[in-house]
Order: structure tokens, then C-alpha cells, then sequence
């Protein structure tokens, strides 16, 4: 199957908006091994419209398009497509309903292009839509799928990834099924990662191995097709098994985990308390860690001493370890990391300072980043960063560092990890 991608939409011509949607269906379709040749971009214009349907009939079997579905006049992607297959568009049960409902919930008055979005593809394959209104298509003719798919992200990838792949992976190998994996990493580069496991990647059939790098983490997608749910996970597993014996202590979770998740599901699990004291991020680390629910139970609070002043008043750190060390010093983070957890009285303390950037702080460059983390009795362990990203990009990766220290510190406690 060769499929091509038509996005759809003058802001994307207009350079308002960018093409993830193409991005994120071209990597779905990856998954699927189904080969992805072209990307086309078209205003909302029927002529034109048509013409790209054509060119893309002269060189893919699956062709699918994104946006232009809703209830404005602009949205005419179906209206085109059901007019040049020489087909018709009948109103969706239940697309109807739900967009009655819809209105009802919220007290709106429906008008009639709001029924506009009901439309289908006369015979096709509805693609229910729980994000938005407009219900997706998958329409057969003449040896071609046509796949419609509404243009806002938060509709077309759940769409996409729940509704239309199962049914793509189902006419691509009847009877097979295709679970997917996800091995996360943080602390190795792409590079180093994959020249550890270069001959699994190049001797890779079945599960497929598809790194992807993105804001200094890494992932690896493993990708199995058996006959069924077991058998996947039996071939997953031996190749997971074979990749941590490789880069295992890197590895930080699986699937939907962040660093922030797991950092708060070994505290929570295991009845941890943390204290942060916070430099360069100025709470970011405690924003992040709070972002995961029943957080509450394990992080008691924290404090931004941001400047020298601050951290002398309010944390109590020592004169002699500011003028002799500095403030970007392993003494300095390690001091901030065990005086703010007996403010605290916690288990774990945190201390994070550094010099963000652009500037460099005295005689330490931009990006020179302490962490400090102390926990019960022992002597804080520090690490040191050299970043080079910009100031945000550094604050962040310094908060991500931190939780990633933090995880391997605790599961070489013996604090669970996977
Ligand atoms: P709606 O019902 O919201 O009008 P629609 O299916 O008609 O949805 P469009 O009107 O084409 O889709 O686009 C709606 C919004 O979705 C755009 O304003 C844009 O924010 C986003 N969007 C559309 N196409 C893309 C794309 N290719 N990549 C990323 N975002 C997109
Ligand atoms: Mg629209």
C-alpha cells in the first residue's frame, strides 16, 4: 500500500499554521509499514482540490486528507471529494445525534451548517469522532481507500490512532495483530544508543525498532505483528529484554510515562517526601512534579532562592561555602539539596542552581548547570551539566536531569523503576 497525505487548508499555505497532521499520520502509517511517497498541501479551493485528488490517484492506492470537514463555507473537502468520485452525501445517524446533543448540553442555537457536518460519504465507513463534531470517512472505490479526516490535532490523532489504524492494520494483514511498545530513555544521546543496539536495528523484521529523539529524550518503538495479543508480547519482550541488557540504565519508563510520572509514582508508591530548592528553574521542578495527580502525598513544597541573598536568609546557607565554592558549585546545589529537606523535614531534598544563559556566571559559562540531591542521612550527590541550548531550553533540561538523577539514585536504593 503507497499511501499520500493531502492536507487541506489556506493557513497552511499562508505559513500560519504548520503540518503536524501530516507528520503524525505519516508516522502512524510508518507503524504500519505502509509507505508514505508524497505530501501535498492545497488551499481551501475546489479546483485545485480536485487536481490534487488526481495527481495523487496517478500515484497512490491510499490517499488520505485532513481538514476541511467542519461546518464552514471554507470546509469543502468532502463536498469535492463525494462531487469528483461521482458519489453522494447522506446525514450520519449518530453524528447527527451527537451534534443535536451537543448544542443541547450547551445551550446553543444549531444552525443549519452545523447539520453540514453530519454529511458522509454515501456507503463509507464512518470514523466516529469523540474530540469535535465532524465524524472522519473511509471511502473504497475503484481499488483506492480515500480517508477523511477532520483538521484540529486533538481530533485527527485520536481519530486516527483509535479508529482508522486498527482498520487499516486489519486490511493490510487480516488476521495478525500489531502491538506496539515504547522503551524511554534519558541521559544517552540518540547517537551512543543506537550504536549500542546498531545490529538489532540492522537485523530488525519482526518487532520492528524505530528510534525517535526528541527534547533530549530518547524513545525506541517496538513493534510486533502475530496472531494474537500473547504472541506479540512474547516477541516484544525478548527484544526488550536484549535492549536493557544493552542501554538498561537509561532507561527510565515505558509507554505514556514522562520522567515527571514516574519520578512521582516511586515517591508515591514507595511513601517518599521531597523538598525543592530552586536556582536557575525557579520552580519548574515543582510545577512539573505537580502536574501529576496524588502528588500531594509526597511533595511537601520547596522555595525559589534565586538570588545569593535569599539563599543565606531564607535557606541558610553558609557564607563560607558561597564565597569559597560560589553559587554554581556542587558545594552550593548540595547544601541547597540537604538544607531544604531539614527545613522540609523530608526524605529527599532537591537543590538546582546554574547559569541558564546567555550570560556566563563569573567564570562559569552559560549552560554550567549543579544538581544536588540529598536523601535521609547521606551525603548529597551532585552532578554537574554543560548545556548548550538556549536560557528556557536549559532550565527545562536541567529539571529533566534532576528527575532522571533522582530515579536512578532511587532504584539503585532499591526504589522500583520498571
Ligand atoms: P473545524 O470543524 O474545526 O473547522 P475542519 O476539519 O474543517 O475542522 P479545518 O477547518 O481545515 O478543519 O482546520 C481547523 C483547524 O485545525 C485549523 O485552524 C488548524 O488549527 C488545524 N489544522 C488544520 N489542518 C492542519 C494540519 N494539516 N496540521 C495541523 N493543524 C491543522
Ligand atoms: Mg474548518
Amino acid at each position: 500500500m503507497n499511501a499520500e497525505i493531502i492536507a487541506v487548508g489556506s493557513e497552511l499555505l499562508l505559513g500560519q499554521i504548520t503540518n503536524t497532521n501530516a507528520r503524525f499520520i505519516s508516522n502512524q502509517l510508518s507503524e504500519l509499514g505502509i509507505n508514505v511517497y508524497y505530501h501535498t498541501v492545497v488551499g481551501d479551493n475546489v479546483g485545485r482540490l480536485e487536481e490534487a485528488i488526481k495527481i495523487a490517484e496517478s500515484r497512490a492506492n491510499l490517499i488520505i486528507f485532513s481538514g476541511g470537514l467542519g461546518p464552514t463555507k471554507d470546509d469543502l473537502t468532502k463536498e469535492t471529494i463525494a462531487k469528483y468520485l461521482q458519489t453522494e452525501l447522506v446525514y450520519d445517524e449518530f453524528a447527527m445525534k451527537s451534534i443535536e446533543e451537543f448544542f443541547a448540553k450547551q445551550n446553543r442555537n444549531m444552525t443549519e451548517n452545523n447539520r453540514k457536518q453530519a454529511l458522509v460519504l454515501k456507503d463509507c465507513d464512518v470514523l466516529v469522532n469523540k474530540h469535535g463534531l465532524a465524524p472522519g470517512m473511509i471511502f473504497d472505490y475503484n481499488n483506492r481507500i480515500y480517508m477523511l479526516l477532520p483538521g484540529p490535532p486533538k481530533e485527527i490523532e485520536p481519530m486516527f490512532q483509535f479508529e482508522a489504524k486498527p482498520k487499516l492494520a486489519a486490511r493490510l494483514h487480516k488476521g495478525t495483530k500489531i502491538v506496539s511498545h515504547v522503551l524511554r530513555f534519558y541521559g544517552i544521546g540518540e547517537a551512543e544508543l543506537e550504536v549500542r543496539i546498531q545490529d538489532l536495528l540492522e537485523h530488525q523484521s519482526n518487532p520492528t525498532i524505530a528510534p525517535l529523539a526528541s527534547d533530549g529524550e530518547v524513545t525506541l518503538r517496538i513493534t510486533a505483528n502475530a496472531e494474537n495479543d500473547e504472541q506479540a508480547w512474547t516477541l516484544i519482550n525478548q527484544t526488550k529484554e536484549e535492549i536493557i541488557s544493552r542501554v538498561g540504565e537509561y532507561l527510565y519508563g515505558v509507554d505514556d510515562d514522562s520522567l515527571s510520572s514516574k519520578v512521582a509514582e516511586i515517591l508515591i508508591t514507595n511513601n517518599l517526601t521531597i523538598a525543592v530548592a530552586e536556582s536557575l528553574t525557579a520552580g519548574l521542578f515543582q510545577s512539573e512534579l505537580a502536574s501529576n495527580p496524588g502528588i500531594s502525598q509526597s511533595l511537601l513544597g520547596g522555595m525559589v532562592t534565586y538570588t545569593e541573598q535569599v539563599k543565606k536568609e531564607q535557606l541558610g546557607m553558609p557564607d563560607e561555602i558561597l564565597e569559597q565554592f560560589g553559587v554554581v558549585s556542587a558545594e552550593c546545589a548540595g547544601a541547597m539539596a540537604s538544607l531544604v529537606k531539614d527545613k522540609f523535614n523530608s526524605d529527599i531534598g532537591v537543590g538546582l542552581t546554574g547559569a541558564a544563559g546567555p550570560e556566563a556566571h563569573g567564570d562559569k559559562p552559560a549552560g554550567t548547570v549543579w544538581i544536588g540531591i540529598a536523601i535521609g542521612d547521606d551525603k548529597p550527590h551532585t552532578y554537574r551539566l554543560q548545556l548548550s541550548g538556549v536560557r528556557n531550553t536549559n532550565r527545562l533540561r536541567a529539571v529533566k536531569f534532576a528527575f532522571h538523577y533522582l530515579i536512578q539514585l532511587l532504584s539503585e536504593k532499591g526504589y522500583s523503576k520498571i
